[in-house]
């Protein structure tokens, strides 16, 4: 089976989990920071990099960090993995959902009409690894004199014109297993901003200013040293892991015939392909076809936050949001990751062209 997702562990992972443990010292310590200090260098190129539990911590403590609570709003996509916006109702502010292009992405030419004087942040979601339009959407946010809180879960190392994805505002990572590296469960904060970093580490631990002195309120979202060893190691390799991520994108679109390919980045490095989703009618029945010939395939998202029964008891609806509903039906996410062979790919395309053959005159997708 080629599957959709597949953590790379090696010998250095094993090992420098084993040395932690022998270490005795197993809880957020010199390994997180050496974690954090090479994240910042590395992956974000900001001033600061904060490790924590997991990404949707990590979205937490950003929004608390921006002071956003109850009464206020942030604006965010409908089309994301839940966290992002179940976070913003963490707080006790409200999402504003916006619509997406149809790459994904929240749409910025959306985004100034739905501004109200309720207004705290602008999240917008790197989705699949693909930078948003981060250009516009930071204007925006600074002639409003808005936050702006990216959620990058799915994009280390993506850049645009040198400026990595969680440069651009406060940054939000997510570590866990099938993310693009991973420590397992795991999370990281990036930001340029000392003070804002300092309030986030508070907040990471009880809200502590000095040992069993809390001076706000916080939590226990710190990682452990076990978990931040294996980041460390998979910090190196995340290079590496990014340029076979592409090669196999590219080697897809160029390959695939029948279904709609998901768009080029704007710039190369722009793009580091935490998902390769194309576009299909009939996604159930290829799914099934691809699984009969050994092929993984998965839906990220089978349906728009709104349309969560959640949202739904909120008073919010998908129909607001037709072009997400649109992609809620039509994407499919194929195997990218680098662990995918060059053999793996051709069994891909040859399954997906075949499938495509035998339902020739059919439409591909209802918008094209
Ligand atoms: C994975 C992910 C998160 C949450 O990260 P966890 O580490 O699983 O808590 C948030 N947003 C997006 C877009 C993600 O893909």
């Amino acid at each position: 089976m080629i599957r959709i997702a597949q953590p790379f562990i090696g010998d250095e992972e094993r090992e420098a989990v084993l040395a932690v443990l022998d270490s005795r010292r197993l809880a957020a310590g010199p390994k997180t920071r050496e974690l954090e200090e090479i994240f910042a260098r590395d992956v974000s190129g900001t001033r600061e990099a904060v490790a924590v539990a997991n990404g949707t911590a990590a979205l937490h403590i950003a929004l608390l960090a921006h002071d956003i609570g109850p009464g206020d709003e942030a604006i965010t996509t409908p089309f994301t993995f839940q966290a992002t916006a179940n976070m913003i109702l963490a707080t006790g502010a409200r999402p504003v959902f916006v619509d997406v292009r149809e790459d994904g992405n929240i749409d910025p030419d959306l985004i100034e009409a739905a501004i109200t004087p309720r207004t705290k942040a602008i999240l917008p979601v790197h989705l699949y690894g693909r930078l948003c339009d981060v250009d516009a959407i930071n204007s925006i946010a600074q002639k409003h004199g808005r936050a702006l809180i990216e959620d990058a879960a799915q994009a280390h190392g993506a850049t645009l014109g040198g400026r990595a994805a969680g440069s651009f505002g406060t940054g939000c990572f997510s570590l866990y297993a099938t993310k693009n590296i991973m420590t397992g469960e795991g999370g990281v904060l990036t930001t340029n901003d000392s003070a804002l970093a300092g309030r986030m580490r508070r907040i990471r631990s009880h809200g502590e200013s000095e040992r069993y002195s809390s001076s706000e309120l916080g939590f226990n979202y710190r990682l452990t040293d076990i978990a931040a060893a294996i980041g460390v190691v998979q910090l190196g390799r995340l290079a590496g892991f990014t340029e076979a991520r592409r090669r196999n994108a590219e080697y897809l679109s160029a390959h695939l015939r029948g279904v709609i390919t998901p768009p080029p980045a704007v710039e190369r490095d722009a793009h580091v392909w935490h998902q390769y989703a194309v576009r299909v009618t009939g996604r159930d029945a290829l799914i099934d076809w691809l699984q009969q010939r050994g092929i993984e395939s998965a839906v990220h998202y089978p349906r728009a936050l709104p349309d969560h029964p959640l949202y739904r008891d909120l008073g919010y609806d998908g129909a607001d949001y037709p072009v997400a509903c649109q992609l809620a039906r039509e994407v499919l996410s194929l195997p990218v990751h680098p662990g995918v062979s060059g053999s793996d790919l051709d069994q891909i395309v040859e399954a997906v062209n075949a499938w495509a053959e035998s339902r020739r005159g059919e439409p591909l997708a209802a918008h094209e």
